[in-house]
């Protein structure tokens, strides 16, 4: 199969979606790989890299579109790409088309095979192509966290994991999932004491099997909420209602019973946001203050490593890219369940249910 790669050209996006370890893994199967000149950049990936890799360059992204078989993305197309995408083309991307319609029209149109990484899904419920960046995301909250909780970027002053004679932070972990586990693990090894709380009490069980000493795991209802609040230095959302807005946890009267300079990261924040105040920022200006409570709110947190991001994303894409080249679409959706679930849109049908409910389109 020819496999295309372009360089990504949404603001601030540095990931790309195949490293030159993955192009390698393509090639030595008999494919054939075209990257975008630069498109690995970003990410620390030279054009030397993927042309010893045995990948060919391309200067023009509209070249790399009319080659390629397979397209393999990580964000959507944006509207200068929608008309280099042609027909028949299977397009392997995060596509996110419930959140935009315009998108999704586009699409329908191209009469592309759009394979969203979003809804490849397991027979669990799992969702691998998801998982990866969430993991980036909690142990980011707490990198970032602690980084607001100093005193000049206005937070309390206080070190997480304090030092011998004196107390570290106390850390509050809104969810027990991907986002909550991987935020506890790092917080926990800076010597914090974390609590995490989660509405699964068997979650909270394998929790508290598995954690440190210094992670404590709790139920999550308002009232419990309304009392931790009060003395925690720093808060971490990372619940999630599948398919569904982020129940707002943590509410707007609350934040006036926080010390002051407490640092809330709402990793949520693209789901809603589980804090009532919660509205998306960048990394260009991550944080606001509300009754002098610190607000970090990214959207796309995994933007700002992209080295890691575009490497954790690959390990979990690039199995799936090889089954996909390997067996053609047709046969490796009929095969896999997982891959089927991640069609959403094809030859200019709406195939996946969630996208056609969100804009009343036939399904
Ligand atoms: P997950 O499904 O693994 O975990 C969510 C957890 O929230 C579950 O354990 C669930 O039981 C729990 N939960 C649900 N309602 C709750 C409540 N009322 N109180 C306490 N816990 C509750 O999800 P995840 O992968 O950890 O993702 C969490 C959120 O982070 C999602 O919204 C995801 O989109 C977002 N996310 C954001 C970024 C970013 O850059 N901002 C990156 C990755 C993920």
């Amino acid at each position: 199969m020819i496999i295309g790669v372009p360089k990504e050209i949404k603001n601030n996006e540095n990931r790309v979606a195949l490293t030159p370890a993955g192009a390698q893994e393509l090639i030595k199967r008999g494919h054939t790989v075209y990257v975008e000149t630069n498109a690995g950049e970003g990410s620390g990936f030279s054009n030397e890299e993927y042309l010893k890799a045995g990948a060919q360059m391309i200067d023009k992204a509209a070249e790399v579109f009319s080659l390629a078989e397979m397209i393999m993305k990580v964000k959507e197309p944006i509207e200068q790409e929608y008309k280099l995408i042609k027909k028949d083309q299977l397009v392997f991307t995060y596509f996110h088309f419930a959140s935009y319609e315009p998108l999704t029209k586009a699409m329908i149109t191209s009469g592309a095979i759009c394979l969203a990484y979003e809804t490849v899904e397991r027979v669990d419920g799992s969702l691998p192509l998801l998982i990866p960046m969430s993991e980036v995301a909690g142990r980011m909250s707490i990198q970032e966290g602690a980084k607001y909780l100093e005193k000049p970027l206005k937070g309390r002053g206080i070190l997480l994991g304090g030092v011998p004679g004196v107390k570290p932070a106390k850390v509050l972990i809104l969810g027990g999932g991907v986002v909550g586990t991987n935020a506890a693990k790092i917080a926990a090894g800076m010597g914090a004491d974390v609590t995490i709380m989660d509405l699964n009490l068997n979650r909270l069980r394998y929790l508290d099997d598995v954690m440190p000493k210094n992670v404590h795991t709790m139920v999550s209802n308002e009232y419990a909420i309304r009392e931790m609040v009060k003395d925690h230095d720093l808060i971490i959302g990372g619940v999630l209602v599948p398919g569904a807005k982020a129940p707002k946890l943590i509410t707007k009267d609350m934040l006036k019973t926080m010390r002051p300079g407490t640092v809330l990261v709402d990793v949520a924040v693209d789901q809603g946001g589980c804090i009532e105040t919660c509205r998306p920022t960048t990394h260009e200006d991550p944080t606001y203050i509300i009754d002098d409570v610190v607000h970090y709110c990214v959207a796309n947190m995994p933007g700002a490593v992209p080295y890691t991001s575009t490497l954790a994303l690959t390990n979990a894409t690039l199995p799936y890219a090889i089954k996909l080249a390997n067996q053609g679409w047709k046969k490796a959706c009929q095969e896999s369940l997982e891959l089927r679930n991640g069609l959403n849109v094809m030859f200019g049908d709406v195939v996946y249910k969630g996208v056609s409910d969100a804009f009343n389109l036939p399904y």
